[in-house]
């Protein structure tokens, strides 16, 4: 018997791995709400022809043995299996393979001259240490300053939008540790969003509820700050949720447009507003074949004059995500701002304009697509450092007693 009800928002990860928590560990019954008509938020899979494309392909790894266990419960092992990593970097023409590092190798693989002057400054970097105040610094401390800026720096720029420079110390973590570590992982053979799909099923099958097209449009918060109902709007109309327990994904934007002026003041409503994040744009293309030959999951893209940011190579993440095995079947990365070019070309334009960049890449010939797709993803990543103003407004939403946000930012 439950004794609680809580309100999910979002069919994410978080918000179905916490759904299926409440419902083995607690006697609170859980409803998520998703918003959109799909499961997995930005970890879903989306089908093209049998084609499945991963949005911005999502390794499973986790330390913890509750979370494993589950994983394992909801695709038996053959169909999680353990792989490898397998990463790439292209950079002046060249494919050098991850983990990458400051090796006689790599450095010769640039010719005499430019090799001499990233010697000189990986030996400059060794006896005059900089200050670390920007990730510059420590990129530089750690890989010499050239060969620093010429495998992170266009990509750092690429997804965080600013340039290491500008970027605070901190942001080395964010940088994707396949590019300098090894490691495995798990990856469910028909693409990650069958993991969440069966998560969802499991929950309702414990007498959760996921609701989809389901938007949380505002929070009834009483005098003493417990949250008491959320309104929706659903197929069925506006519809009132009442809960004893609210856990959130929304972004803080958009929690701040849900929340009444007296529990949060138009300052911190502005704040809200204006944090930056960066969006996504992932591309499908579906090509003949390679012109290089790579064992590689993903190739990063280190030349500042490409705007594409990754690139996933289906066929070697798992095979069963490819339709037609005479084909390749690739993902490609865009990262920009939602009043960026990129965000507002239409689909036709940004699918040509992606190929094309491949071409220019040398990775495909030209006329060689046969299939192209285009998703966009608003914001995936948050891009701002936190502050005395942001730490205002997560006191003010931390003052709301009954409602927790799950998000990592
Ligand atoms: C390119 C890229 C690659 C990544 N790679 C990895 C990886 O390899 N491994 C890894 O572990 N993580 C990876 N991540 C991070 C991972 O995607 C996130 O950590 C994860 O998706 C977060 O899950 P979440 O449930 O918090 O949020 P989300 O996945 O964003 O889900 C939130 C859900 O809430 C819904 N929602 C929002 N507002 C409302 C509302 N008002 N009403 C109803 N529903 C609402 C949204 O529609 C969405 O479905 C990657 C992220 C990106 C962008």
């Amino acid at each position: 018997m439950h004794k609680q009800n809580a309100i999910i928002i979002g069919a994410g990860p978080l918000g179905l791995t916490a759904a299926h928590y409440f419902l083995t560990h607690t006697e609170i019954r859980p409803i998520v709400l998703e918003r959109e008509n799909f499961i997995g938020g930005m970890s879903r899979t989306l089908n093209f022809d049998g084609n499945l494309l991963e949005i911005g392909k999502h390794r499973l790894f986790s330390d913890d043995d509750e979370i494993l266990s589950l994983w394992r419960m909801l695709l038996p092992d053959d169909d999680l299996p353990e792989r490898q990593r397998v990463a790439a970097v292209i950079c002046r023409g060249k494919i050098f393979e991850c983990p990458i590092a400051p090796t006689f190798k790599t450095i010769a693989g640039f010719g005499l001259f430019s090799a001499l002057s990233i010697g000189a400054s990986l030996l400059k970097s060794k006896f005059s240490r900089r200050e670390e105040t920007t990730l510059a610094d420590v990129l530089s401390n750690r890989f010499g300053q050239k060969f620093g800026e010429i495998f992170f720096g266009s990509y750092a720029t690429k997804i965080f939008g600013r340039s290491p420079e500008e970027l605070g110390a901190a942001w080395n973590s964010r940088l994707p540790a396949e590019l300098t570590a090894g490691g495995k992982f798990f990856y469910p053979k028909r693409g990650v969003g069958q993991l969440w799909q069966n998560l969802a099923d499991k929950i309702k099958k414990l007498g959760g509820e996921v609701l989809t097209a389901s938007n949380v449009k505002n929070f009834r918060v009483d005098d003493n700050k417990f949250v008491k109902a959320v309104t929706v709007e659903s197929l069925a109309g506006t519809l009132n949720f009442p809960a004893d327990v609210f856990l959130t994904s929304m972004t803080f934007d958009e929690l701040a447009d849900a929340l009444d002026e007296k529990i949060l003041p138009s300052h911190l409503r502005d704040i809200a507003k204006n944090l930056p994040y960066r969006s996504l744009v992932t591309v499908g293309l579906l090509v003949d074949k390679l012109k290089i030959s790579t064992p590689a999951q993903t190739i990063y893209v280190a030349e500042p004059s490409i705007k594409l940011a990754r690139l996933n190579i289906f066929n070697n993440l798992s095979p069963e995500l490819v339709a037609d095995k005479n084909s390749v079947w690739l993902g490609l990365d865009y990262f920009c701002s939602t009043d960026d070019d990129l965000w507002s070309m239409d689909e036709d334009a940004f699918v040509k304009f992606a190929a094309d960049e491949l071409v220019t890449l040398g990775i495909i010939d030209a006329g060689s697509v046969k299939l192209g797709v285009r998703v966009k993803v608003p914001k995936v990543y948050p891009v701002f450092d936190d502050d005395d103003k942001l730490a205002e407004l997560r006191g003010a939403l931390n003052d709301i007693k009954n409602l927790k946000r799950l998000n990592h930012d």
